[in-house]
């Protein structure tokens, strides 16, 4: 029998929390005894709750945990793929393959996520110009829909494997996917980080030789203004191989064992995070981080995943919160992340994090959020005033030159800019017509929104 609670819900953002019923479930039979019975609010899946918004909320609904199912099932050697439960987090996933001498063919910048989750957001990482998004790198799921169980491929039903990959949860219930995984000789990470003085710099490089990695992120300095716009530290890595390791990891070259070293207090008092503080760690990384890291080697975690030190960071923004916002515009929109990054200066609107990458080839999938372009992220704290209308005014920028926002961390688009940012939307109603003719599939998303 399900385990069954009301409880209050946000997302990582910790901004619009909503109640719903959540229910534990720890078998097939479960998830398909929900979806059949689920109320007039519908059902949702939810994983670790990483995505920002309210992707993963039900309000007055069902909200369905599926962290129990969260198994290995088999891991193929010779075929380089896993077989998973897919309420396993990536942290538990890769403790069990790194050491086999396999990495994860995309993460995202966090381990303590879901692969239901990071599937339903067909999540990019660092290496999305080489790799494409995590659903390029799945051979089939099993997915739970109101109108019955099937396991997909993308030759099997194109369109519902296209249409799920970055769906949030709208086309049913995966529970198990079968994932293609990254043969790796080392833990380690070749990285070469390099400071760029200003936004040209920093485009005109990863433009030149972005394809010589196969990851690659720059960081961005949002409040430095004038010459110095869009100062960045442009880092660079590719997985080393076992005869390049400094001598003292050539003993244990697959060692994995990720610690958080410290968690963020309970409480903080909001505005710990405000413009000041950020400025002040804005000008140290700047100046410190390339000195420190020129070249050399580092770990998966302190590469890919260095918010995963700090349990719980998002706390310290306080009770209000903060936003995060990522959008990916065409590659000849240069000028528009230019004049991104200048709305945020003027508007002094500080972000802690404020990252710029490059997209490279689109999937089919009609909701996946990478497209061939630029793509900045950004987290702001919920106080910073005139926020609203920055945002707003970032959206019209970005639909403008065709461009979109990402739905697994947006909490407040204008619902009309949904179908100018996603063109392929009329498909995507298509699909649920034919697996949720009557609507059982609900979130807080969607129906602010006004997902099909
Ligand atoms: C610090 C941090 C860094 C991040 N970096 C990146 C990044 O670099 N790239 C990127 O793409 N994203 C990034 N994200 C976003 C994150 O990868 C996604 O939001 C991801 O979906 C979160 O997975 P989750 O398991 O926590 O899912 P949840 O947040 O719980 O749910 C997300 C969506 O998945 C659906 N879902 C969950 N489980 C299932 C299931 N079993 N079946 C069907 N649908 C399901 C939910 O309904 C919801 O719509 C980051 C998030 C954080 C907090």
């Amino acid at each position: 029998m399900a385990d069954a609670r009301s409880e209050m819900l946000t997302g990582w953002s910790r901004t619009a929390p909503s109640a719903a019923t959540v229910v534990s479930v720890s078998s097939d039979t479960e998830v398909d005894d929900l979806l059949a019975h689920a109320g007039e609010r519908g059902i949702i899946a939810r994983g670790l709750g990483r995505s920002y918004g309210d992707a993963a909320q039900n309000a007055g609904g069902t909200v369905l945990d599926g962290l129990s199912l969260a198994d290995v099932i088999d891991v193929d050697v010779a075929r380089d793929t896993v077989r998973v439960a897919a309420g396993i987090s990536f942290d538990t996933l890769m403790r069990f393959v790194v050491p086999l001498g396999f990495f994860v063919p995309v993460t995202p910048g966090t381990r303590l996520v879901t692969v239901g989750g990071a599937l339903a957001a067909d999540v990019h990482g660092k290496n999305h110009h080489v790799d494409g998004s995590l659903a390029n790198h799945v051979e089939a799921f099993t997915l739970h829909t109101p109108k019955g169980v099937v396991t997909v491929t993308p030759d099997s039903d194109p369109e519902l494997f296209w249409g799920t990959a970055g769906a949030m949860g709208l086309t049913g219930v995966v529970t198990e996917v079968v994932l293609r995984l990254l043969p790796v000789e080392t833990s380690l990470l070749r990285t070469r980080n390099e400071r760029c003085h200003d936004l040209d710099t920093v485009m005109a490089r990863m433009l030149d030789d972005d394809a010589d990695y196969r990851y690659s992120v720059a960081w961005i300095d949002c409040l430095a203004s004038g010459t110095s716009l869009g100062r960045s530290i442009l880092s660079r890595g590719d997985h080393a191989q076992r005869d390049e390791l400094p001598p003292k990891h050539r003993a244990k070259p697959l060692h994995f064992d990720p610690q958080a070293r410290i968690g963020a207090p309970p409480w903080a008092p909001n505005g710990l995070l405000n413009r000041a503080s950020i400025a002040i760690f804005n000008e140290l990384w700047y100046r410190v981080s390339p000195r420190l890291h020129g070249g050399g080697f580092e770990t998966i975690s302190s590469f890919f995943h260095p918010l995963d030190g700090v349990r719980e960071w998002n706390r310290l923004y306080g009770s209000r919160g903060f936003l995060q916002y990522q959008y990916v515009v065409p590659d000849d929109a240069h000028a528009a992340v230019r004049r991104s990054v200048e709305m945020l200066s003027h508007a002094r609107a500080a972000s802690f994090l404020a990252v710029l990458k490059r997209f490279g080839a689109q999937n089919p999938g009609p909701l996946s959020f990478p497209a061939p372009g630029w793509t900045l992220a950004l987290d702001i704290p919920a106080t910073v005033p005139g926020l609203a209308q920055l945002l707003d005014d970032l959206d019209e920028l970005v639909a403008d030159v065709g461009g979109r926002v990402y739905l697994a961390k947006d909490s407040r688009l204008r619902p009309e800019l949904l179908p100018v940012m996603y063109p392929d939307l009329p498909r995507f109603a298509e699909l649920r017509a034919r697996v949720d003719p009557a609507g059982v599939l609900q979130s807080d998303l969607r129906r602010r929104l006004g997902l099909p």
